[in-house]
């Protein structure tokens, strides 16, 4: 008798943030695999969502969010970036940044279409990509000298672009390599789509992440690009609350109203009370997200300061809360057993990155997440100092 079910996606097991997590939790082990923060989100914030909870804020919300939630995206987006978008037609509220990367891509792409990912590719994109009939084309980011600043080869982009590329979906600030684009690489990415119709996923959950005054480029800062761009964010790194799940998608008008066609029908809308306590916590603190720059750099020096010790090799991320070291020095064995044997046998849980990576990266490269107190990074760097 055929099996009951053939699976969709075949090649695909349990995600890597899951796997390591776990792994974590039985070997009792410090966890800065997965990526989320030991901190709690702001106290005032906390006090609006018990507040909404208790005031009959519990029923379905509007399918693309609550208005006074579109209204506080505007006004940051118009701030952040001179981007104006319209609060009605332009912005949705989605069911953290994973729902609204999910939706775009079943609302863009077809059997036959190719899609275009930087590797090493976040793992959320492959699966949609196929879910929705379409070919993920790898792209490996690429890095001079086998060093760490791995930014897109434009030459490479620009070859692999063909009539079939449909979406180019891009990551930055890097999960999980921690680089960051320069104003120029908008240029470079306009060129290669200006007479095209390829439209462009831009993934920017860390975009209040980016370290040593550079400032975060925004597919919504450009005129161009904009047209045919989705942006994706999510509040989940912004306010120390990944539990939460909250995202949102801006796009131009006739984007959004395809989005929302697919969004309606994944999830229909988002949890009510969090909209509103979000909504007034951005209009009353709309700077809150400016100091987590400053936060996370300190975090990230602490980290790298204590690692000077150890045998690791590593370039400071240029954002995000990971960074990633090099254990070339200390072993040839390949990254996933490597992760594995080092969450086990020393006691912290880091990401492979070959899990990310059609070929793997050149050298032996970990993932570790930094997003922690400093008692449990210091804890970690000690044993990590063992190696
Ligand atoms: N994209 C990237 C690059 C991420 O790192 C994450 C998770 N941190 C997501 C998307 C998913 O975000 P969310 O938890 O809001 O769904
Ligand atoms: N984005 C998080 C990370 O990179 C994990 C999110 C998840 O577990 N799905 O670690």
């Amino acid at each position: 008798m055929q099996p009951l079910i053939s699976s969709k996606l075949p090649d695909v097991g349990t995600t890597i943030f899951t796997v390591m997590s776990q792994l974590a939790l039985d070997c009792n082990a410090i966890n800065l695999s997965q990526g989320f923060p030991s901190f709690e989100p702001p106290d005032d914030l906390l006090s609006l969502i018990e507040h909404y909870l208790r005031s009959g804020a519990n029923q379905y919300a509007p399918m693309p969010g609550v208005p006074a939630l579109r209204a506080a995206i505007a006004a940051k987006v118009a701030d952040l970036y001179g981007r104006s978008a319209d609060v009605d037609t332009e912005i949705t509220v989605c069911d953290g940044a994973t729902e609204g990367l999910f939706s775009s891509i079943q609302a863009i792409v077809r059997p036959g279409d190719d899609v275009i990912v930087f590797d090493p590719a976040y793992d959320s994109y492959a699966p949609a990509i196929t879910l929705a009939g379409g070919r993920t084309v790898h792209i490996p980011l690429i890095s001079p000298g086998d060093g760490f600043d791995f930014h897109i080869d434009w030459q490479r982009l620009a070859d692999a672009v063909s009539d079939k590329t449909r979406l180019i979906v891009l990551n930055f600030p890097q999960n999980p390599i921690g680089s960051i684009l320069a104003a120029a690489d908008l240029d470079s990415l306009a060129e290669i789509v200006r007479d095209t119709r390829i439209l462009l996923l831009s993934d920017e959950v860390y975009e209040h992440i980016v370290f040593d005054g550079a400032r975060h480029q925004s597919m919504l800062m450009h005129d161009e690009l904009w047209q045919r761009s989705l942006v994706i964010s999510s509040f989940g790194k912004t306010y120390h609350a990944t539990g939460w799940k909250v995202g949102y998608c801006v796009a131009p008008a006739p984007l959004t109203e395809e989005f929302r066609k697919v969004h309606q029908f994944t999830c229909f809308s988002v949890v009510t009370p969090i909209q509103h306590a979000l909504a007034d916590f951005m209009t009353s603190t709309p700077q809150q997200h400016l100091q987590l720059a400053a936060f996370y750099q300190a975090k990230r020096d602490y980290f790298c300061n204590l690692l000077t010790e150890s045998r690791f090799e590593f370039e400071p991320a240029k954002g995000t809360f990971f960074q990633i070291l090099d254990y070339s020095a200390i072993s040839d064995e390949e990254d996933v057993s490597y992760a594995r044997r080092l969450t086990r046998e020393i006691g912290v849980a880091s990401i492979p990155i070959s899990v990310f990576c059609e070929e793997p990266l050149p050298g032996n490269k970990l993932r570790f997440c930094f997003a922690k107190d400093d008692a449990t990074l210091a804890t970690a760097v000690e044993k990590l100092c063992q190696l």
